[in-house]
């Protein structure tokens, strides 16, 4: 989609610090973290929120934030994906945020959410 924030870095028309990319997926860590190494996985399909994509554009998204979290090392991390405005979505493009979730000791966690 042409004016879609994500289509643009998954054209390279926006620059990103990509993790993974695949034919059908893309990961790149989130321009606004909540904490530190915070990630975002998408499908390359447009779709503005989970029922707009079809199941096999879906079918490494999951996959690909579970392996981001065992290479982060993570113990304590939420997945978190958003539809619509009322449940906080703002970038109308399918994506899954994967957050760490350090200990309070290390002092990295930098918003929401906090448990
Ligand atoms: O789930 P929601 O739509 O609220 O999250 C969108 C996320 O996309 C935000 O965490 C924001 O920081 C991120 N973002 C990004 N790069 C952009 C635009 C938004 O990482 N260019």
């Amino acid at each position: 989609m042409a004016a879609c924030i994500f289509c643009k870095i998954i054209r390279g028309e926006i620059p990103s610090m990509k993790i993974f990319e695949s034919e059908k997926t893309l990961a790149f860590l989130d321009i606004g973290p909540l904490s530190r190494g915070h990630s975002l996985v998408i499908p390359k399909y447009h779709g503005a929120k989970l029922h707009d994509v079809p199941d096999d554009q879906l079918s490494e998204v999951l996959s690909v934030a579970r392996k981001i979290a065992i290479a982060q090392g993570l113990e304590d991390y939420n997945i978190l994906q958003n539809n619509g405005r009322i449940a906080h979505q703002v970038v109308d493009h399918v994506h899954f945020h994967v957050i760490p979730k350090p200990n309070e000791s290390e002092g990295l966690g930098i918003g929401w959410p906090t448990k």
